[in-house]
């Protein structure tokens, strides 16, 4: 029997630490336990949100109406170069498991916090990987069953999917990814263990930019085409020519440029460490984020005429 709690605070559940109550909140631990909690809340005409890791979120103080479900299904089945894994498995055990059975493909994701679910919604990525570069397929919930639908389905783009540009168009109750079916490089134990040398690197890196809670990078980095990178580089030549070259620039650099390190609104602080990083002090509420995401966002337009948008995802708003 489905438990289902009341007025749990969500701050626990997300990298942030902040965040108000879920009036409903559910773990479903299997495909059962998830219609089970689907059809409580549409008996009762809730809104419900799939929580995966909490590590690219911000949820408001005031915490969410509905039910919050929780999905906790967890497993990585391998057959040859594919891997079957739940949507609710963290992205860790995802790359160990793989690794473990000597594929390549998912080593970019190393110290990437939440799960495998949360990763295919946003087409998480780094150094130069992707969640779309290894996704074959993904299981979603349609009218009761698990639907596939192919990586070319899925609409991935730069940090989304299909399924995050629904989310943040204010769709409500929208699919949700049960299992993701990924394919995946066999590769020789020589090469195994390099990889696992170059997520030991990424590790450390990671382990100075990433400082204190946070909900990863707060904005999304800037894609340009060659003529406005080049526009952009005559009127900021500090722009350096690597960014040029990758027709991106990042929100960092702008942020940095407006020498925001260190900015603090209440408890919430631009990361000296890092400018496109906003840390929770402490007591930060998300109104304190809210605040210091609107001053960013105005002195970077100030300055560059350019609006950021925001990486992370407002829940509960
Ligand atoms: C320290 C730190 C470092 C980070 N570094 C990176 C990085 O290098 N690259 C990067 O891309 N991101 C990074 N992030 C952001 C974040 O970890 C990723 O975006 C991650 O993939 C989010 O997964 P999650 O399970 O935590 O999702 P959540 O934050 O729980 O949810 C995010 C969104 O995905 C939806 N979702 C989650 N699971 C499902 C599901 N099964 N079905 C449907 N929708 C679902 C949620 O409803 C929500 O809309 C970082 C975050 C932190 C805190």
């Amino acid at each position: 029997m489905l438990e289902i709690k009341e007025n749990i605070s969500l701050k626990d559940y997300t990298t942030f630490h902040i965040g108000g109550p879920a009036r409903y909140f559910v773990v479903a631990n299997d495909l059962e336990e998830l219609q089970e909690a689907l059809a409580s809340a549409k008996k009762n005409k809730l809104e419900f949100f799939i929580l995966g890791g909490g590590s690219n979120i911000l949820v408001s103080d005031q915490g969410f109406a509905g039910v919050v479900i929780k999905l906790n299904n967890s497993y990585v089945k391998i057959k040859n170069n594919t891997a079957e894994i739940g949507a609710g498995t963290a992205l860790s055990k995802a790359i160990g498991e793989t690794l473990g059975a000597g594929l390549l493909g998912l080593e970019w994701a190393a110290g990437i916090p939440g799960t495998v679910g949360g990763a295919v919604h946003n087409n998480a990525g780094a150094y130069g990987g992707e969640m779309s570069q290894s996704v074959k397929e993904v299981g979603v919930i349609r009218s009761e069953k698990i639907k596939r639908l192919k990586n070319k389905d899925c609409c991935f783009g730069y940090r989304t999917s299909f399924l995050k540009e629904a989310s943040s168009s204010g769709k409500k109750n929208l699919d949700i990814i049960f299992l993701v079916i990924l394919e995946l490089k066999k590769a020789a134990a020589e090469a195994i263990e390099q990889a696992k040398a170059t997520i030991r690197e990424n590790i450390k890196k990671r382990d100075s930019k990433f400082n204190g809670f946070s909900a990863g990078s707060a904005f999304k980095n800037i894609e340009l085409s060659e003529s406005k990178i080049k526009e952009f580089k005559n009127k900021f030549s500090e722009l350096s020519d690597q960014f040029v070259e990758y027709k991106k620039i990042p929100s960092a650099w702008l942020i940095d440029q407006c020498d925001l390190k260190g900015k603090t609104i209440g408890g919430a602080k631009v990361s000296e460490e890092h400018a496109g990083i906003i840390i929770n002090t402490g007591q930060a509420s998300a109104e304190d984020v809210i605040m210091l995401i609107s001053f960013i966002k105005q002195q970077v337009r100030d300055k560059f005429g350019i609006q950021l948008q925001e990486e992370i995802e407002y829940i509960g708003f």
